[in-house]
């Protein structure tokens, strides 16, 4: 059941993964989401920036302009180290299609690449604004290796085929609150959250 008494705040996203994990981290800190639509929002902001950073306060920024609410955006992807950090801010464009093709683009990439070699972390960066000004901003790494093949069913994204560092199951075996116990995204929410309530 939603708290009556929590602090409202807009989630800049379409992504029906990342606003589920999203509201698992607000909650805990008195705060509700809403989705774009339930204001009758739908805009698309373009997420070719060179950064996170850059995207994520794109987001914040454009959605900050169509309400009076502060506006709570994730830009996020993975990081593979013997890619140099490849695909990156591309993350999202790797392939077209659905997260099943991307997910697949990954392992092609990746394939004939030995376990030592398979390192990664997933990157997440936080902004937070309201009426076209940025309030906070707050970012988290979760460390971890990717598999050959995919394995479990919750979350979205690339995570079937990530495992945490010193873990054995992916995140998509984990489950949506164990998840948001080590994710990347809980790490960036709470740092631009404890910045907001410092201000
Ligand atoms: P965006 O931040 O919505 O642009 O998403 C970037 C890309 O990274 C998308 O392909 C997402 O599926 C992927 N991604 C971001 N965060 C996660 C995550 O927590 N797990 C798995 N994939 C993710």
């Amino acid at each position: 059941m939603s708290d009556p008494a929590a602090r409202t705040i807009l989630l800049a996203t379409s992504n029906p993964g990342k606003a589920a994990e999203l509201d698992g981290l607000l909650s805990g800190r008195g705060w509700r989401g809403l989705r774009p639509g339930q204001l009758g929002i739908r805009i698309e902001v373009a997420e070719d920036g060179d950064t996170f950073a850059e995207n994520s306060a794109r987001k914040a920024l454009a959605f900050s302009e169509l309400t009076e609410l502060p506006v709570l955006a994730d830009d996020s992807g993975l990081e593979v180290d013997a890619l140099q950090g490849a695909p990156g801010v591309r993350t999202a464009r790797l392939a077209e299609g659905s997260d099943a093709d991307r997910t697949e683009a990954l392992l092609a990439i990746m394939h004939g690449m030995p376990a030592p070699l398979r390192s990664a972390q997933f990157r997440s960066v936080v902004t937070i604004a309201c009426r076209g000004s940025v309030l906070a901003v707050g970012e988290g790494t979760l460390r971890g290796s990717i598999l050959t093949a995919p394995r479990g069913e919750s979350g979205f994204g690339y995570d079937p085929v990530f495992v945490p560092a010193g873990g054995e199951t992916t995140l998509a075996q984990l489950g949506l609150s164990d998840k948001n116990s080590i994710s990347h995204r809980r790490a960036a929410v709470l740092a631009a959250l404890e910045e907001l309530e410092r201000r």
